[in-house]
């Protein structure tokens, strides 16, 4: 009967299975080479899940000298959204997720495609049409209505809910009936005809989470849909199949319908894939943690640090130390290495959830942008601001030049400053320079009163030289600073610090207000060095003005 149920079935599948095990080959690859794949849905939402993922499926294939490639998995006619490939495509590429195969901007490249799932009916239904033939598979004509009746008998019985032994009926339609339910037209969808045990515990190995135990499944499922398309059960060991995956990297929500999984692959007479099941991305929230919400956390969208201008290589930086609790350490023993020499295991990942922490990833950012080029840096800038924020990339332009020298300060020796975080962070940082909107933010220090303030600035105008070394500079702030009642000692002001209006960091602050607006910058003198003598001057008396 399963013959004639399969040809009843699939009339105009003409290919066998091996039709497609010849069209798609075992990969020829050196030994241990693993292959992985990224399977995200277009929906138009791309997340920080899916590029934590696509950095795992890469350093998995990349690592083991493997390929990793991207397939859209579009199943679900509902949640798709157009453009949603190229965001995809997109932003993983600008975290420096590039495939080596599969769906690109210019259509697909390599040998195992059509890499969208949607364009592979024809597969999917050669694969069920086997199923059934092996009297593994039956179609269901239950509706809607009648799953939820049958959710609601379970629920009273207190038994576990879905289609399965007894409550599957369908399972046991003759030929006859399924032939007159066909005739009228009824809609019908193709249902797995398990034959596990719930009760029957396997164990399995999993890349991350190491042994767990896995029950037997014994749920009907469904695996092609009412129109001829397939689940993502069935689609996915179809693709991983002929798409000669060895290693899966998906998140943990579907190690509950892995033992599905593992039946289909094991009727189909499939070797399986290594599973690897990442833990959630976590937050820390009141003291609790929770999963990261598409509603409630912006940081969890992609395109929340593409607009904050995160650097791409900062993020990813911060995604290693999330995947492998042991990076920082190796980062500080190598700190100028690349992230792809880390001997990154997925045995070592978390599987209990891996926190992320913005503060966490702002520190990483810092260290990481100690590491680029003032030229690195701005250009990055620039591209940002293209897209992002026109006033920006403006004064990015006019004053590059100059902001390559500004940015260098304090950047060099031993101990480099760690101010910049991401571009947003910098424009605000570096805000202080640009005559475009400028303003004095800061009041002046405590001890130094607008009188004292108007003195010493006037003196400080006087004597300003634009050819002052450093030492020549500071030499006459702590001159200025002893003419006023501060002191220029600060043992002296230490031991009396009555006998003084102040010290030297006072008198400096003020004279660092009137320049540039704020009590704290980068080394004043270098600042002055790059503005130079006529815009230092014109804001000293702007600032004189508002005394
Ligand atoms: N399309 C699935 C998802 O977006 C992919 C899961 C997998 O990688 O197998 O969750």
């Amino acid at each position: 009967m399963s013959k004639e149920l399969a040809d009843l079935l699939f009339p105009n599948v003409d290919k066998t299975l091996d039709y497609y095990e010849q069209m798609y080959p075992e990969r020829n690859l050196e030994k241990g080479a693993k292959v992985t794949r990224l399977g995200p849905s277009p929906t138009g939402f791309i997340h920080l899940g899916n590029l934590y993922g696509a950095l795992v499926d890469e350093r998995i294939a990349h690592l083991s000298g493997g390929p990793m490639f991207l397939r859209i998995e579009d199943t679900d006619d509902k949640r798709k959204v157009e453009g949603a490939e190229e965001l995809i495509i997109n932003s993983l590429k600008f975290f420096g997720i590039e495939f080596d195969e599969g769906v690109t901007i210019d259509g697909y490249k390599g040998e195992y495609g059509p890499y969208t799932q949607s364009m592979r009916k024809e597969i999917y239904q050669t694969a069920a049409k086997f199923l059934t033939e092996k009297g593994c598979a039956y179609p269901s004509f239950v509706t809607e209505e009648e799953m939820a009746q049958i959710r609601e008998e379970q629920e009273k019985a207190g038994v576990n809910p879905g289609y399965y032994g007894e409550w599957a009926k369908d399972r046991d339609l003759t030929l006859d009936e399924i032939k007159a339910k066909l005739d009228a037209g009824m809609p019908w969808t193709l249902r797995l005809k398990s034959t596990g045990d719930p009760e029957v515990a396997m164990k399995f190995k999993d890349g991350i989470r190491g042994e767990i135990n896995v029950r037997q499944n014994n749920l009907d499922v469904v695996v092609l849909k009412n129109n001829g398309i397939p689940t993502y059960h069935f689609a996915h060991v179809v693709d991983d199949h002929f798409m000669r995956v060895t290693d899966v990297v998906r998140g943990e929500e579907w190690l509950s319908t892995l033992p599905i999984h593992l039946e289909l692959f094991f009727q189909m007479g499939w070797r399986r894939p290594n599973y690897n099941h990442t833990a959630h991305l976590m937050k820390t929230e009141d003291g609790k943690k929770r999963k990261l919400s598409k509603r409630k956390d912006p940081e969890l969208s992609l395109e929340y640090y593409m607009r904050d201008g995160y650097f791409p290589q900062a993020v990813t930086e911060y995604l290693m130390t999330l995947m492998n609790s042991n990076y920082e350490e190796w980062r500080m023993k190598n700190p100028d290495k690349s992230y792809a020499e880390f001997p990154f295991k997925a045995k070592n990942m978390s599987s209990s959830g891996a926190l992320f922490d913005l503060n966490k990833l702002n520190d990483i950012s810092k260290d990481v942008l100690v590491r680029l080029s003032e030229e690195e840096i701005l250009k990055f800038m620039l591209d940002w601001s293209n897209k992002f924020d026109q006033k920006a990339h403006d004064l990015l332009t006019k004053y590059y030049d100059e902001l390559i020298k500004l940015l260098a300060i304090g950047r060099g020796g031993k101990k480099p400053r760690k101010d910049l975080v991401n571009c947003t962070q910098i424009m605000k940082f570096i805000g202080y320079y640009f005559e475009e909107d400028f303003d004095f933010v800061d009041e002046l220090p405590e001890r130094v009163s607008k009188e004292d303030a108007k003195l010493i600035l006037k003196e400080y105008v006087d004597g300003y030289s634009q050819e002052d070394t450093n030492e020549e500079w500071f030499e006459k702030v702590k001159t200025i600073t002893d003419a006023h009642g501060f002191t220029s000692n600060n043992k002296e002001f230490k031991k009396n610090p009555e006998a003084y209006k102040g010290n030297i960091t006072d008198v400096s602050t003020a004279i660092r207000v009137a320049v540039v607006g704020r009590q704290q910058s980068p080394d004043l003198w270098s600042i002055q060095q790059i503005m130079g003598k006529d815009r230092v001057l014109n804001r000293i008396e702007k600032y004189l003005d508002r005394l």
